[in-house]
């Protein structure tokens, strides 16, 4: 059994401890210490990261009541080393996992929702309760949370004996066996836990939900407290800040901006298309009827006008009727209409006459050529 140091005290982060075992596996090694203040991957939370004798430890993991330190190199059994954590993802995660127990505790006693799952990553923090809750709920539980922040609440943890267990009212993720240690924070949650959490809920900074998604019947919270919340509202401010100047409007003001932008957007669209049936129409006037290939050859078109314009020209020939955009440099987009010649079957020749590929129905198809104007040309004067 390895005496975790972590359990009395979040905050230390050195310790000296003895080597009981250590041997090769995998690329690199396991070792075991009579005690270390390393937090193993646990309940949904990573593990601590940091070096013991100036060795990187590369992953921690809980075997029974054993702690397992991985590294590249050996430690030697019988000898005493001194172990440094890294404390910023350290207090990063003691603050997110303050502000989960609080969410948890008032969501509890609010909704009587339970805790199934907890995932504390890199840069993300998520929980799952099981019953379903509005934005409403949600917006309330917020408030709560951050309440007991500003109320600089202690955070006590403790195992107690298992008389008191008995008559506790606590939260619990599992059935736990063996010696169950309690993280209280008065007045807001009682709940079984092994992990570190900061010493007042006044550290946790702030609590933020973010996000709120159904998840099996219940919902996924996704959640940033202290440093995380200050480093995600910096990032979204810088967002805010590009899109202000980008629009030339106050912070305050980009939503609204936003939608005159997207509703001046739709006007354009709209009368883009409208001048495409124009110019569609403009060419097929222009076209006199016959029984020779109709072939436009120009630039600048979408594949919008292309289309347009040949829906138009194509009722203007009894053969095919073509508009190629592009140039001979960059090659040329096409699009083919007919109304009496079976361009699906006729397009294998076409590609092939002119370097080019595409298909599309028994009336119109389209594609790209790599080819030259005068080539296109002769191939549709023929
Ligand atoms: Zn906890």
């Amino acid at each position: 059994m390895t005496e975790k140091l972590y359990d009395n005290d979040s905050y230390q982060t050195e310790f000296d401890a003895v080597v009981l075992f250590c041997e090769a596996s995998g690329d690199g090694y396991k070792t075991i210490l009579d005690k270390t203040v390393f937090f193993p991957e646990e309940g949904g939370q990573s593990c601590d990261t940091g070096h013991i004798n100036g060795i990187e430890i590369t992953f921690v993991e809980l075997c029974g009541d054993t702690i397992v330190h991985y590294s590249k190199a050996p430690f030697e059994p019988g000898s005493t080393v001194h172990g440094v954590i890294d404390f910023a993802p350290r207090y990063r995660k003691m603050q997110n996992h303050t502000g989960e127990h609080i969410i948890c505790g008032i969501a509890h006693k609010l909704y009587g929702c339970e805790n199934v799952g907890f995932h504390l990553g890199a840069d993300y923090v998520t929980m799952d309760l099981d019953k379903p809750l509005t934005s409403e709920d949600i917006a309330k539980i917020e408030v709560m949370a951050n309440e007991a922040v500003y109320s600089n609440i202690p955070v006590t943890a403790y195992y107690p004996a298992e008389d008191e267990l008995k008559i506790t009212d606590y939260r619990s993720k599992s059935n736990i066996t063996g010696k169950v240690r309690l993280v209280n924070i008065e007045g807001y949650d009682i709940c079984a836990c092994c992990a570190p959490h900061v010493a007042r809920t006044g550290e946790v900074g702030i609590i933020k939900i973010l996000d709120c998604i159904n998840y099996k019947g219940g919902v996924r919270l996704s959640i940033l407290c202290g440093r995380d919340a200050l480093s995600d509202y910096n990032e979204r401010l810088k967002r805010n800040i590009y899109i202000s100047n980008l629009l030339s409007v106050k912070q305050e003001d980009v939503c609204t901006a936003l939608d005159k932008l997207m509703e001046d957007m739709a006007s354009l669209r709209q009368q883009i298309g409208e001048k495409s049936k124009l110019i569609s129409k403009l060419y097929t006037d222009s076209i006199s009827e016959t029984d020779e290939n109709i072939c436009i050859i120009t630039e600048g078109l979408s594949s919008g006008e292309m289309r347009h314009i040949v829906n138009g020209i194509m009722t203007k020939t009894t053969k095919s009727a073509a508009v190629f955009c592009g140039n001979d440099q960059d090659g040329y987009s096409y699009i083919i209409g007919s109304l009496h010649i079976n361009l699906k079957d006729a397009a294998p020749q076409i590609n092939s006459a002119l370097c080019g590929r595409g298909g599309g129905t028994s009336q119109m198809i389209q594609g790209s050529v790599k080819t030259n104007k005068k080539q296109i040309e002769v191939y549709f004067t023929n």
